[in-house]
């Protein structure tokens, strides 16, 4: 797979080129800056799912119309925003560049027919990974435009679905599985086609919680470049869950990356669920043993009695300025509770700061 030519190669040796000379700029939360919009029922919906389901679907020997089964309420269904309310989606995007963040991540993280099911849209996921990518490149060529010095990059986002594939959700019944490895490929490789075709200069398979999910999309992923003869970059994020410093199918951060590393991705890192101080022990293990680009991209902060975080923008980039002086990052950016005053706070916080070197390892491992 690593014999094919880039699909876009101006911008993957952009990105080779801003990696070698600085810490990049991830952008912050998609969902938080969507939650201020205090957005109803109908403006997820918009007109064409204003029934609740896609009037633009027609389904053989089926009439749509009340009572049909088909309308499922759509709030909270972030990516269909993508498709009713475009134009907020590429101004989040916008604003993030705006704070100066390098790369924006596509409102896609649930664009998968897994997870998209939940919606009863599960046709929808290649419209909406394609819709997501040309979105958040619609944004960064306007940035970039504005600030040709500065490169910007769309990070085409796989998010991990509703299911595990390595986990019974059911604990009387260890056998059982809710999805299989088949499925989770075919969904993924729907959703990275999408994604490519809208002009993602980068895929990122984000908030792993289970490896065999991301192994899955990692194995679709290249089946995509396949079909196409021609490949993007490629990002892993991982997630630990516990305190014990493991992800939800049990692996340690080391774990993960030997886990992944056979895909040769371009960074690989971790993001969600934990603020930057308790995400630090792990980032450091993997600035250590991996020998590619180091990514982390926290939470403000661990979630508060309401669901909600409470560190400043001040607060995380004096941490994340530290993890940079330590040497730990290539790219660096925010998860949940993050804004663009966090952003802009972050790039301030490591402007001028060397990125980690990447470790010539002596064994071949
Ligand atoms: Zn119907
Ligand atoms: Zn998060």
């Amino acid at each position: 797979m690593q014999t094919l030519p880039w699909l876009h190669p101006e911008r993957a040796e952009a990105l080779q080129r801003g990696l070698r000379e600085r810490i990049l700029v991830i952008d912050g939360a998609m969902g938080t800056m969507i939650q201020q919009h205090g957005f109803e029922e109908a403006d997820f919906r918009g007109e064409r799912f204003a029934e609740g389901f896609d009037r633009e679907r027609v389904i053989e020997a089926h009439a749509h119309g009340p009572g049909c089964g088909c309308a499922r309420d759509q709030r909270g269904n972030n990516d269909l925003l993508s498709l009713s309310r475009p134009q907020v989606i590429q101004d989040i995007h916008a604003g993030y560049l705006a704070a100066g963040a390098d790369l924006v991540e596509t409102n896609t993280f649930n664009s998968t027919a897994t997870s998209l099911g939940d919606y009863g849209l599960q046709h929808l996921a290649r419209e909406l990974n394609e819709a997501g990518a040309r979105l958040a490149r619609a944004a960064c060529d306007a940035a970039e435009a504005e600030t040709p010095s500065q490169p910007r990059f769309v990070i085409g986002v796989l998010g991990p679905t509703s299911r595990t594939a390595s986990l019974s959700p059911d604990v009387n019944r260890p056998g059982f599985r809710a999805i299989s490895f088949d499925e989770l490929r075919i969904a993924y490789r729907e959703a990275a086609e999408g994604l490519i075709n809208g002009g993602a200069d980068v895929l990122m398979v984000e908030t792993v919680f289970d490896t065999l999910n991301a192994k899955a999309a990692l194995f679709a992923i290249d089946e995509a470049f396949e079909a196409r003869g021609a490949r993007l970059p490629v990002m892993v994020s991982g997630t630990i869950t516990d305190a014990s410093g493991r992800t939800l199918s049990g692996q340690t951060a080391e774990a993960f990356w030997y886990s992944v590393r056979h895909a040769q991705p371009v960074s690989i890192g971790l993001n969600c669920a934990l603020g930057a101080k308790e995400l630090r022990p792990h980032v450091d293990t993997l600035s250590r043993i991996a020998d590619t680009h180091v990514s982390a991209h926290p939470n403000a902060g661990l979630p508060n009695a309401f669901g909600g975080y409470d560190e400043t923008p001040e607060d995380m980039a004096g941490m994340l300025r530290e993890f940079a002086q330590s040497g730990l990052l290539n790219l660096v950016g925010g998860c949940c509770g993050t804004t663009p005053a966090h952003i802009a706070a972050i790039v301030e916080a490591v402007r001028g700061l060397a990125p980690r070197e990447i470790p010539r390892l002596s064994d071949a491992a």
